[in-house]
Parts: structure tokens; sequence; C-alpha cells
């Protein structure tokens, strides 16, 4: 059966495997099952992480340029300074990444429109308006205007350490963040998307204004300098990523504890 690309919207004899975050986010899972939550009451075995079909294989190919870039930064530590480590905290920058910003805006904006575009029930709440056809556009042309690069943006944050791993070690495929007054008073107004995946998440921002808060000015033997936490802040100024690795916050076990308790009272 002749299928369609959603991508270049050709026809397709067949469409290809493709990972919405690239699989090198699932570390040892990229081999084993694991166990994703879900937002709503089910859980889910996850294998080689989530994928859909909804690509041709060229198409598919033309993401490893938008995912190389952050996983050589977020995954292989490419550029990362240690600046301090208390208890389970860890504090890190991304040095010097300003410059490349705009690969950070391309990845994180392919991430979301892979999301939106693969058909998977984890990603359904996924409404990108009028930007899922200008991100296709210049998906598929590789050529992003600057004011949509601008209005994305990355916060990432790693779990590791504490005494219970496996918590480190669920995720929520997909969220979209609570528009709240709390976190509108932190950040500002924006559409702020989640992703889970092993040991951490991504913070997607889209359109908006820019984040109003995560600004800092490092002090660390070894390391002095600006940096941001999210980067549609990085400037000439702040040219600099801040990231914290730490155990899974204690308000998102009880959460985990109590869909599995929901999900085993089920299975009886
Ligand atoms: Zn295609």
């Amino acid at each position: 059966m002749i299928k369609t690309c959603k991508l270049c919207l050709q026809p397709a004899n067949k469409l290809v495997k493709s990972h919405i975050i690239p699989k090198a986010f699932y570390e040892e899972f990229r081999k084993i099952s694991l166990l994703g939550v879900s937002a709503h009451t089910y859980d889910k075995t996850y294998q080689n992480g989530i994928y859909g079909e909804f690509l041709c294989e060229k198409c598919e190919q033309k993401f490893n340029q938008y995912d190389e870039f952050a996983i050589g930064i977020f995954k292989q530590g490419k550029r990362q300074k240690s600046l301090h480590e208390e208890g389970n905290v860890s504090a890190f920058v991304v040095e010097n990444v300003y410059l490349h910003s705009g690969k950070l805006h391309q990845f994180a904006l392919s991430v979301l429109w892979r999301a939106a575009a693969s058909g998977r029930d984890e990603y359904k709440s996924i409404k990108l308006g009028n930007y899922q056809e200008r991100i296709r556009c210049a998906l598929d042309g590789n050529n992003f205007e600057k004011a949509l690069l601008d209005s994305a943006g990355l916060y990432f944050q790693e779990h590791r350490g504490g005494t219970e791993n496996t918590f480190n070690q669920v995720f929520i495929p997909y969220k979209q963040h609570q528009n709240s007054k709390s976190f509108r008073e932190t950040f500002g107004h924006f559409h702020c998307h989640d992703f889970g995946f092993p040991y951490g998440e991504l913070l997607i921002r889209l359109g908006g204004e820019k984040p109003k808060q995560g600004f800092f000015d490092l002090k660390f033997d070894g390391f002095s300098g600006n940096a941001v936490l999210w980067t549609s802040n990085l400037s000439d100024e702040y040219p600099n990523l801040f990231f914290s690795k730490t155990p899974q916050s204690d308000a998102k076990k009880q959460m985990f504890r109590h869909l599995y308790k929901i999900n085993r009272d089920s299975d009886h």
C-alpha cells in the first residue's frame, strides 16, 4: 500500500521507524525494556524508546543533523564542565554554546514536530497550531527563518543519584506544562512542552515571550562566567548554558508511586 510521508508529503512505498527523542537519550534502555508512565492512568513498557512510522527513508535521515549536536551536548558531555557538587545535587555548564543556539533550537523544533506528526498516543495532546506547518516547511527545506528559531527554547534537566535509582529511570513521555500562575510568574508567558526519557527531561518552549528568569553569574574554582537556564536567553553576555543533575523530585516519586498503585489495583 502506498503511504504518504508526513515531511515531504510524497507517496512512499515504505515508512521507516523514527524516534521522537533520539535513541541515544535512552542510554542503556536502547536495548532493554523500560517503564514509562503517562500523564494518565496507564503505564507502558518501552523497548528501543518511542518511535512512529511517519517518514520516508530519505526524510528520516534529515534529522541526524539536528540530533547529533544535541546528543553531543546533552548525552556525550561535549563542552560540559562540572561546577559544583553538594549532596545529591551537581551543577554543570555547557560552555560557549551561544553561537550554536540555532542548532539547539532546530533540534527543539524538530522534536516537537516529530512528536506531533508521529501519531503516537503519548503525544496526541500536542497542538502546535500554525507552527506545525511552519516547522514542517523549515525541516523539509532545511531552512529556518530567524523568527522561528527565536520562538523556540530548551531547558534540560538530568535525574541522577539518590537512593532510589529506579525513579530516575521512570519517565513521563510527554505533558504540556501547566501554564499556571506560578509558572508564568517564574518564567513568563509561553507554551512549554515537557518531554521525559530515562534520567532526564527536556522542556521545550514554543512562542510567547522569552523566559524571564534563570540568569546566573557563576563563580566557581575553574569556571566563572554568565549562564542561563533556557537556551532562548543565550547571548553574547550570557554565552553558557546551566543545568543540574538531581535525583527525581519527591513530588514526582510520589506521583509515580500513586500511578503504580492505580495500575496494580486495576490488574486485580
Ligand atoms: Zn519524505
